[in-house]
């Protein structure tokens, strides 16, 4: 139960990709977090005993949603050591054991909590090293938290010594393997299933390994029947356009980072069979990139393969949302958090590149991480909108975010299922701000 609220003269950014904005309106919210009213104060009656917060001048849209995010580490640069394969096998004994798994839900608590101090009121965790984030959710839904929405994935799914194996991953490379692992995250709670098809950036081995294919078909088609059963959705890291086109047949929803997409692979996004609702959703992930594209060697510890790696990978994104753009492909948003250089507090950095490197417009980049998302994520009943009967999740600001999308760094007020952040604050890391600024 959250106090009845009431949001008045408030200029609402609806989210939608035309960038629509309704001047003065109130905003009403009832005590179990529910918008009940949204309509020109003039017409609103504010409820007996609500909260009234006075938005003049101020904007409020609705609260971001990050579709592909990692919650175990703030994202300062990882260290080497924690990639290093050889070494890979005792790191995921160590995270998956009590110790590391009490230390990865206090990871996990800090990380949600500062995605919620800066907007962040939805995130889709794709590949935890266990099941924290499923442990976490769970005190945010028991009310022991003040905690965004989670729809927690648990452990990835890969091929022995593919993307993200084994830290954050279950391994697995036949059929019987592949359906038991998806079988044991769903008995834990999770609500997301995210496989890696493709090998990616970090673990490449040599130039142009990044995009390479890794899981079957097949195999990836066992996982999304299995998924889809449990009506649960499934995400698949793919970078190469034979891997995308494997996913999307094998039925997977959301392409994780994406690449040039050719005819074939434009129709099976848009009418996709196998796919739990019949469409498949792209979303592309540009903040991890950039900084390997952008910065010295020097500074991000990255080896001339993975630079050229991520130059490529780059474009290819870039050439991914461009298509996506034109042929109507849901588009979603996501900023892969917890990686090098990917703080929980930057989201609004990842809009900002969306606008300036893809060429969205900043209603498109918005629409992307609200009510596209909620759409991609299947939670289009319950957020990502200003609308009555959607949860109040909202994010008031004192620019308008579609003139100046900086202005979602520091929010003045935070709603969470009606519950209100006053004065949102987060840790920050300038020395690392300072670099990206430079972007
Ligand atoms: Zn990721």
């Amino acid at each position: 139960m959250s106090r009845p609220l009431a949001i008045t003269h408030a200029t609402v950014v609806t989210g939608d990709a035309r960038g629509t904005l309704l001047e003065d309106r109130t905003i009403t919210v009832d005590d179990s977090g529910l918008i009940t009213t949204v309509a020109p104060t003039a017409q609103v009656e504010v409820p007996v005993g609500a909260r009234v917060i006075d938005a003049t001048g101020r904007f409020v849209q609705p609260g971001l949603i990050n579709a592909h995010a990692h919650l175990f580490s703030d994202g300062k640069p990882l260290k080497p050591v924690l990639a290093d394969p050889r070494v890979g096998t005792l790191v995921a004994r160590f995270l998956r054991g009590p110790i590391g798994q009490r230390w990865l839900l206090g990871k996990t608590r800090n990380a949600v909590e500062t995605q919620l101090n800066t907007g962040v009121t939805t995130i889709r965790s794709v590949g935890d090293p266990g099941y924290e984030v499923v442990q976490v959710d769970r005190e945010i839904r028991e009310g022991r938290l003040l905690g965004p929405r989670l729809i927690p994935s648990g452990p990835l799914l890969a091929i022995p010594g593919g993307h993200g194996a084994p830290q954050i991953a279950l391994i697995g490379a036949d059929a019987d393997t592949v359906r038991k692992h998806v079988r044991r995250s769903l008995s834990r709670g999770v609500r997301a299933i995210k496989i890696s098809a493709t090998a990616g950036v970090t673990d490449a081995k040599e130039v142009g390994y990044a995009g390479r294919p890794e899981m079957t078909e097949a195999n990836m088609r066992v996982i999304c029947e299995e998924a889809h059963q449990a009506g649960v959705l499934v995400a698949a890291h793919a970078q190469g356009a034979d891997g995308i086109r494997a996913a999307l047949r094998a039925g997977v929803d959301t392409i994780e980072h994406g690449a040039n997409l050719t005819d074939d692979i434009i129709d099976l996004f848009k009418n996709n069979p196998s796919s739990l609702r019949g469409f498949s959703a792209l979303i592309p992930t540009l903040m991890a990139c950039l900084p390997l594209v952008k910065l010295d060697r020097a500074i991000t510890g990255a080896n001339e393969v993975a630079k050229v790696n991520a130059e490529m990978i780059f474009e290819e994104m870039l050439g991914g949302i461009r298509i996506a753009l034109e042929c109507d492909i849901l588009l979603g948003m996501g900023t892969d958090s917890a990686l090098t250089f990917v703080t929980h507090y930057n989201t609004w950095r990842e809009l900002d590149f969306l606008i300036r490197y893809a060429g969205l417009t900043p209603a498109q980049a918005l629409h992307a991480a609200t009510q596209a998302n909620a759409r991609i994520l299947g939670v289009e009943d319950v957020t990502g909108a200003v609308e009555p009967g959607r949860a109040a999740d909202l994010v008031v600001t004192s620019a308008n975010p579609l003139t100046d999308i900086r202005t979602l760094d520091h929010p003045i007020s935070v709603v969470v299922r009606g519950h209100v952040i006053d004065h949102p604050k987060v840790e920050r890391f300038a020395e690392l701000d300072q670099l990206i600024d430079q972007f």
